[in-house]
């Protein structure tokens, strides 16, 4: 083990996320290893804090014995300036979901984008990336972007409800990954977009169970596309649901869930944790309804 720890404190800022099945996963993942590990939400809103607090509550949790945190909405950019080193794909992507506190001060990595490289390659292992339509270019959808094209997408044609918003994710990952096309689209394009695409991503609130429904016309999808979603509650989306059904390989949500938390469980402890296993367990929590 890389730490010199024998027990671990960690926590997870964020509004909301009292539910959250980070903890689980990463707790019952340290019980199989046989390592003592605490894992407590600090939920910003039943505290009454605001995301603004996020290096007040890091600098507590140091002197309180934390050895690290996972940040999530809103304090992913946050969080940044509070951080005194930066791995170069958090830095480079503009976001930060893990913070190890150590004696040289707090580092921040991003396991977003790794864990969905992680869920691609081996959820979709071999997946054409010529050509990738991803729908969606908000804080899930900028983590799942840099993956694509660090794991070598030629083209992307990112589409989004929000022009501005779309195109300035375009350009930003067009600066950073020069070799790549790198597409703003708007839903009149995804017609001739996904007919010549080898993959479709979704990264959309749509098909949550608090927002039902298909984010894409049935219609634009075809057995030789490959679709994944990064929503998992429900794990089963519609998307993924009629996508399967037609043919087409698919790669649910909680494989990118998942995949965060493997990337920072390693990150925290130094221990490779079972993903299958993590995955088993996560699975079994969702069809609890937890
Ligand atoms: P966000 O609000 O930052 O971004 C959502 C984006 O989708 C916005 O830019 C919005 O304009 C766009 N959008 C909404 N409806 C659209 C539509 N019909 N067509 C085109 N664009 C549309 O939200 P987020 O934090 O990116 O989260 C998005 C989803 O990702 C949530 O459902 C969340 O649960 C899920 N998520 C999953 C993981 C995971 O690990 N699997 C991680 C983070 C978020």
């Amino acid at each position: 083990m890389s730490t010199t720890t024998e027990s671990w404190l960690v926590g997870l800022i964020g509004e909301g996320i009292t539910a959250s099945l980070t903890p689980p996963m990463h707790e019952r993942e340290a019980q199989e290893n046989g390592l003592q590990y605490l894992y407590r939400p600090v939920d910003l809103t039943v505290n009454g804090r605001s995301g603004t607090e996020v290096g007040d509550l890091l600098r507590y949790g140091r002197d309180l014995g934390f050895n690290a945190f996972n940040v999530t909405h809103p304090c992913k950019q946050l969080v940044m300036e509070h951080l005194d080193e930066v791995s170069d794909d958090a830095a480079r992507l503009g976001a930060v979901n893990t913070v190890l506190v150590t004696e040289s001060g707090f580092i921040g990595h991003n396991t977003d984008h790794s864990g969905f490289g992680r869920a691609l390659a081996t959820g979709l292992p071999g997946a054409a990336l010529d050509k990738v339509v991803q729908l969606g270019a908000g804080g899930a959808g900028a983590a799942v972007a840099y993956a694509l094209l660090k794991a070598g997408v030629g083209e992307l044609t990112l589409v989004d409800l929000d022009p501005a918003r779309v195109q300035e994710r375009a350009q930003a990952l067009s600066a950073l990954f020069p070799a790549a096309k790198v597409t703003a689209g708007a839903a009149a394009d995804l017609p001739a977009a996904m007919a010549a695409a080898d993959g479709f991503i979704q990264a959309t609130p749509v098909g949550m169970h608090s927002h039902p429904g298909m984010p894409v016309d049935p219609a634009l999808l075809r057995p030789g596309l490959w679709v994944a979603d990064v929503i998992y509650r429900p794990v089963r989306t519609k998307l993924i649901e009629t996508a399967e059904a037609l043919g087409c390989r698919v790669l649910d949500g909680g494989h990118m869930a998942v995949g965060q938390a493997v990337d920072a469980f390693e990150l925290i402890t130094g221990v490779r944790p079972d993903p299958a296993r993590m995955r088993a367990h996560f699975l079994e929590m969702v069809s609890n309804g937890l």
